[in-house]
């Protein structure tokens, strides 16, 4: 009877849904029962799991809602382009009532409710369950966040060119303000985004933690400033991904159908030696311009390197089906050296098989954890959302990777990188010394991932903290409310 019961709400989006499935089998694993409230579009995935032999409980809601505006065919937010994100928006908004229902239905022990549900604090707190936020990314991102907002150091530079230093942060992590727009933004615009930024924030403060799918020792004084200079309760129970260890078969369907037969992508790789390919992917949301992917093709031909490169497909990508981006000739001249995979590859396998030697990323969390867990050095290539924070952190904090350059916030149609620094930026990951330097790196980051996730290791141990104050709560201390909901600080 003393069984924890945890249910999971992830946003509708793969780069959040994966992390979610993986920690509701790391739950499982240490012996608490788990349910995630999901919506079609993502309800096989966990079918699929559960058909893997995993016992997790599903319950589907309606999307898009009753009265939502949104058309019916859109399930997720890599479907839609940046004017329907307001419609979305608002649709996520029509789910507090259908999540409401279940809660009070199955009353859980805690409710982990993704950062983009900021009213999950006031609908687990209907119901006296503590809500904990899951947003995805790291400590680094986490406190340059919350500096963002408080210092707001954008306001000192006079030019978008000109650098600004975050504050009090333990590095010197320096952006310009295209860079950080989304912040930026909250004096000048409002818009629907950055005012749900600030809601986001607000709701954090009041839930009754964060869980956070990273590691102590790989952001050792970011993960002590978030909890005792911030003073954010916080567990960090991951790397996520590595509960996956041995499970061949969902690893293959992880987050959507491979566009590509794992098995012929694998041989492809196991006839290549260790360490000889570049594996470029700019995860799931983010879109380039035509020229940009001309670019990128460029800059892979002239930098020698073998590659396995993946290009988004799907209705936002431009002259998805004319292909004009391709350099005359390209696919026939690299046949050899180079794959390209036109829609979703099996990413973890591919960056977990040893010929792969470096990974070209947009530095989303889950991709950039990947990329840390394979042990490979990184070219980094942040687009939007946190991703110029998670650069830092590979670049400046860990240095197991080196910047193509990009200055620019932008979901849709990124561009402005030149084939030249595209290459150069391959060359110095997989060539001479600073290459293996940091390749040498990375694989002690990858050993330490490992320890951490093993019996007291320190996310294992953070996990058992966790799953002692839940247990806490559910025999007793559900009458304190103070305890489970804290009025909103200001630091
Ligand atoms: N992914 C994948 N195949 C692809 C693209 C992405 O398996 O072709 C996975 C990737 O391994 C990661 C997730 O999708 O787990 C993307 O999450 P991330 O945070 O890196 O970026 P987002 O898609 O949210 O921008």
């Amino acid at each position: 009877m003393n069984q924890l019961h945890v249910f999971f709400f992830p946003l509708l989006a793969p780069g959040h849904m994966i992390p979610t499935l993986d920690m509701a089998k790391l739950f499982i694993s240490r012996g608490v029962k788990t349910t995630i409230i999901a919506t079609p579009g993502f309800d096989k995935l966990i079918e699929n799991a559960r058909e893997s032999g995993c016992d997790i409980g599903m319950h589907v809601l309606k999307f898009p809602p009753e009265k939502s505006e949104l058309p019916d065919e859109i399930k997720s937010l890599d479907q839609i382009s940046d004017d329907l994100i307001p419609m979305f928006a608002k649709a996520l908004e029509l789910l507090q009532e259908p999540v409401e229902k279940l809660l009070e239905e199955f009353h859980p022990d805690c409710l982990v409710a993704d950062m983009f549900f900021p009213w999950a604090v006031d609908s687990a707190a209907k119901f006296d369950i503590p809500r904990l936020v899951f947003h995805g990314t790291c400590y680094l991102s986490l406190c340059s966040s919350e500096h963002m907002r408080i210092y707001e150091p954008f306001k000192n530079v006079s030019s978008d060119s000109e650098q600004f230093v975050l504050p009090d942060l333990p590095h010197e992590l320096k952006f310009t303000r295209p860079q950080v727009v989304f912040h930026f933004d909250q004096e000048e615009i409002q818009n629907d985004f950055t005012k749900q930024l600030i809601r986001i924030q607000e709701s954090e403060t009041r839930s009754y933690g964060v869980l956070v799918n990273s590691f102590y020792e790989l952001e050792p004084d970011y993960a002590d400033h978030y909890r005792k200079v911030l003073r954010r309760k916080a567990w960090h129970i991951g790397p996520l991904l590595l509960c996956n260890k041995g499970g061949e078969e969902y690893k293959a369907q992880r987050g959507k159908e491979s566009a590509i037969d794992e098995d012929e992508c694998l041989e492809w790789l196991n006839s290549k030696d260790p360490n000889s390919v570049v594996y470029v992917c700019f995860g799931s949301l983010a879109t380039f311009t035509e020229k940009q992917l001309h670019e990128i093709a460029n800059g892979l031909d002239i930098s020698g390197q073998k590659f396995i490169w993946v290009v988004r497909k799907g209705k936002n990508q431009e002259e998805d089906e004319t292909e004009n981006w391709l350099p005359e000739g390209f696919e026939e001249r690299t046949k050899d050296k180079g794959l390209i995979i036109r829609g979703w590859a099996p990413q973890l396998s591919i960056l977990e098989n040893k010929a792969v030697g470096g990974f070209v990323t947009h530095c989303g969390w889950n991709s950039t954890l990947e990329g840390v867990c394979s042990g490979v050095p990184m070219v980094t290539w942040p687009i939007f959302a946190e991703q110029f924070f998670n650069e830092k952190l590979v670049t400046d904090v860990l240095r197991i990777g080196v910047s193509v350059g990009n200055k620019q916030w932008k979901r849709m149609g990124s561009e402005g990188i030149e084939r030249e620094a595209i290459d150069t930026a391959i060359r110095r990951i997989m060539e001479g010394e600073e290459g293996a330097e940091m390749r040498r790196r990375a694989q002690e980051y990858k050993e330490k991932a490992r320890k951490a996730v093993e019996e007291d290791g320190s996310s294992y141990t953070d996990l058992n903290a966790l799953f002692e104050e839940l247990s806490a709560i559910k025999v007793g201390q559900r009458d304190n409310r103070d305890k489970l909901y804290r009025t909103k600080e200001t630091i």
